[in-house]
C-alpha cells in the first residue's frame, strides 16, 4: 500500500484530486483490492455505482476513497456524495474513463466507485430474538452464491448470515456485486466450526440445518418456537457430521427430476421464505 492511500492527511482534505494516469500509486492500491490479501491488510473494499455508494453512505457505513469517472462530474448526486466523503476525512479522486474501467475491470464501467471499511458482525454479540432468522453458511465457496445469498436473506427480512469455516470473502468484487447493495443491510459475522458450536449453545437457538438425507419435510418444521438458524452446507461436499449433529432438525427439500441436489443459494432462498411464512402466520395470529 502506498502511503497515500492511508494517510490521507489534512492537506488533501476538501479537494478533488484529478487522476488520469493507471501508473498512479493511489490507483494502484485501489486496484490492489480486487485481491484478498489487499482487502485484509486494509481492511476496505470496493462498491461499484452510485446507488450502492449512496446506500452505504446513508447506513452509516464509512467512505475511504470516492471516485469517479469526468462524465460523473457536475451530476448533483456526485456532487453530494464527493461533499459527504471530504466531511468525513475521505479522499475523492476524479478519474478518466481508463482508470475508472481499469479498477473494476470492466469495459462498460460504473461511473462511481466506494472504498469503503469492511464491517464484521462479532459473532458474540449475536444474541437472536424470537421472531429472527439467521442463515449460517458452511464453508461457502462460491462468490455469486454467497453474494446472491445475502440478497435474498435482505429480502426475506433475515437478521444476518455467519459464515462458518473457510468461505469466500463477502468483500470481494464479485460477492459484493452479487449482493446488489444487499451488503451494506445485512450483517455478516464469521466463525470456525466450533466457535459456531459454542455460540449455538448459549444463544437459544433453533438451527434447522439442510441434507439430502434430512429426515423431516421442510414444510413440516415450525419455524416459530424460537429464533431460527438456517444451516447451509458447502456447495461440493454438503454439510460436514460435526455441524448436522448440531440440528434440531434435519431439512429435506423434496425433489423430482434428475437433479440430485439444488443450488446452494436456491436451497436458502426456498428456506428463508418459508420461514418467513410461518413467521407472518404467527404475526397474523397475534
Ligand atoms: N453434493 C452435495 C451433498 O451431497 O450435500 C450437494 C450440496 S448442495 C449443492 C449445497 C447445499 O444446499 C446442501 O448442503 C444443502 O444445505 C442445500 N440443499 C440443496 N438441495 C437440497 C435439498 N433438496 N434438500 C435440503 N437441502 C438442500
Amino acid at each position: 500500500m502506498s502511503k497515500d492511500f492511508h494517510d490521507q492527511g489534512p492537506r488533501r482534505v476538501g479537494q478533488v484530486k484529478e487522476v488520469t494516469s493507471l501508473a498512479n500509486p493511489i490507483i494502484k492500491d485501489i486496484k490492489a483490492l480486487t485481491n484478498k490479501k489487499s482487502r485484509e491488510e486494509s481492511g476496505t473494499f470496493l462498491a461499484e455505482g452510485l446507488k450502492l455508494v449512496i446506500d452505504a453512505i446513508e447506513l452509516g457505513w464509512t467512505i475511504r476513497t470516492l471516485v469517479y469517472a469526468k462524465a460523473a462530474k457536475g451530476k448533483p448526486l456526485v456532487e453530494q456524495m464527493a461533499a459527504r466523503t471530504v466531511a468525513a476525512g475521505g479522499l475523492v479522486l476524479e478519474v478518466s474513463e481508463k482508470v475508472i474501467a481499469s479498477i473494476t475491470r470492466r469495459d462498460n464501467p460504473q461511473m462511481v466507485v466506494g472504498i469503503f471499511d469492511q464491517r464484521w458482525k462479532p459473532l458474540k454479540d449475536i444474541r437472536p430474538k424470537d421472531g429472527e432468522t439467521w442463515v449460517a453458511l458452511d464453508r461457502v465457496r462460491d462468490p455469486g452464491n454467497l453474494g446472491t445469498i445475502i440478497r435474498t436473506a435482505d429480502a426475506a427480512g433475515a437478521s444476518g448470515v455467519i459464515l462458518v469455516g473457510e468461505a469466500t470473502d463477502p468483500f470481494s468484487l464479485e460477492t459484493v456485486r452479487a449482493t446488489m447493495g444487499s451488503v451494506f443491510a445485512v450483517p455478516v459475522a464469521r466463525a470456525t466450526p466450533e466457535e459456531f458450536i459454542a455460540w449455538r449453545k448459549s444463544a437459544g437457538v433453533s438451527i434447522v440445518a439442510t441434507h439430502l438425507a434430512g429426515a423431516v419435510d421442510y414444510r413440516t418444521i415450525d419455524y416459530r418456537k424460537k429464533p431460527v438458524v438456517l444451516l447451509m452446507g458447502n456447495e461440493q461436499s454438503g454439510l460436514p457430521d460435526q455441524l448436522a449433529k448440531e440440528a434440531d432438525a434435519l431439512a429435506r427439500i423434496p425433489q423430482q427430476g434428475r437433479a440430485d441436489s439444488l443450488n446452494l443459494a436456491i436451497a436458502t432462498a426456498v428456506m428463508l421464505f418459508e420461514a418467513r411464512r410461518h413467521l407472518l402466520s404467527l404475526a397474523e395470529v397475534k
